[in-house]
């Protein structure tokens, strides 16, 4: 292995920043529960009031409420089960949406997406137009996989002519796009801390005033009774930190990731999704008849992380539902990997995943007798 590890999964988790390091450490110095009266009580509470207000800013709607949830799984799940409504959602939702099933068994109706990776709007128009009760429709900001920006706001406005709500799963935005609540059009938004410098196991779902949510968690008056639980103090101040870290942050330079996939096309790799507005941090490469598995593998030996494009949560490498979806072949799809980048992210990281990736596909191509000739 090449000394020095190269991390390329950023979509996956991101390294947590200076400032929420900080949060943390001085939020674990604080014993008080935020739900007692006494002055401990209220000093733990101050901090989860001002990671409230670190997160609206991030997403510039002070009037929203901030429900704190254990991540972006939960924050999903809490938004469809918890509004009680028929949900439509997209084909290419992360998993906590496409799975959150009701207890009278009815699951999201699924929205197809167009080849290019972006949800099929005149399809969502024709979904809803019989429909007569309200209705929840939830479309993320942006692929996970293949890093995919959808229509959000247009989506948001035909949800809103026809009366319905939109939750968008923002989890890979903050970092690397603007996450604004109101442009977007959103009722809820899904943050997760981990994707953006923040602390894992800590999320929220952000509710826009006066939409109403049932709590999934029960037995407790926290959070509005809409999240019952103790919260997780040093969770949500390194949430906060990591919130106005960013808001404060300049846009995302797409540049070394516009060269890594010039460098890889010319080399025999395709990109998914290239047709469309995709985040400036992701790319989903695909390398002819290599299984996406084995590169993850061989690149890991050179001390490179990246993702399976079909990887689960499991760890386990598993059909892409959302490559599918877009409707490409199970034997194209099961070469893609995804590389996602960090502002932290170095040109000469970037060549060594070239080097090594060059290598793997000529190994792959190069006949045995060839190999052993030279
Ligand atoms: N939504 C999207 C788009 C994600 O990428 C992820 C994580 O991979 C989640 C939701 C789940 O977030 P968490 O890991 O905080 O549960």
């Amino acid at each position: 292995m090449t000394s020095g590890a190269v991390y390329l999964d950023h979509n996956a988790t991101a390294p947590v920043c200076n400032s929420a390091r900080q949060a943390v450490a001085e939020a674990l110095q604080i014993t008080g529960n935020p739900s007692s009266v006494h002055r401990q009580g209220a000093r733990a509470r101050q901090v989860v009031d001002m990671a409230r207000e670190q997160i609206l800013g991030l997403l510039g709607n002070p009037e929203a409420e901030v429900v704190f949830t254990s991540g972006g799984t939960e924050a999903n799940n809490l938004a469809l089960l918890g509004s009680g409504l028929p949900v439509f959602a997209s084909a290419i939702e992360h998993p906590s949406v496409i799975e959150a099933v009701r207890s009278d068994g009815e699951g999201p109706i699924m929205i197809p997406v167009d080849r290019t990776g972006i949800v099929a709007l005149d399809e969502l128009d024709r979904l809803l137009a019989g429909v007569t009760d309200r209705f929840l429709v939830s479309i993320m900001l942006a692929n996970n996989e293949t890093g995919v920006i959808q229509p959000v706001s247009e989506a948001a406005r035909l949800v809103h002519d026809r009366g319905g709500l939109l939750h968008c799963d923002a989890v890979q935005g903050p970092g690397k796009v603007t996450v604004d609540m109101d442009a977007l059009g959103a009722d809820l938004l899904t943050l997760s801390a981990h994707k953006f410098g923040g602390p894992m196991g800590v999320g929220a779902l952000v509710i826009r005033k006066g939409v109403e949510i049932r709590a999934m968690n029960l037995g407790g008056g926290q959070e509005g009774y809409r999240r019952a639980g103790t919260h997780n103090l040093p969770g949500i101040a390194g949430f906060g930190a990591a919130a106005r870290t960013i808001a404060q942050s300049g846009p995302f330079d797409q540049g070394i990731r516009d060269y890594l996939e010039v460098q890889c096309v010319a080399r025999g790799a395709s990109v998914i999704g290239a047709q469309a507005p995709r985040l400036p941090n992701t790319a989903c490469l695909t390398m002819p008849t290599v299984s996406s598995e084995t590169q993850v593998m061989a690149l890991d030996l050179e001390g490179i992380a990246v993702s399976a494009g079909s990887a689960c949560s499991s760890g386990k490498v598993g059909p892409s539902h959302v490559l599918a979806a877009m409707g490409i072949p199970p034997d194209v799809a099961s070469t893609a990997i995804r590389v996602s980048m960090g502002t932290s992210t170095q040109r000469d990281e970037i060549d060594r995943f070239i080097a090594a990736w060059t290598t793997i596909y000529e190994r792959a191509h190069t006949p045995a007798r060839a190999r052993m000739a030279s």
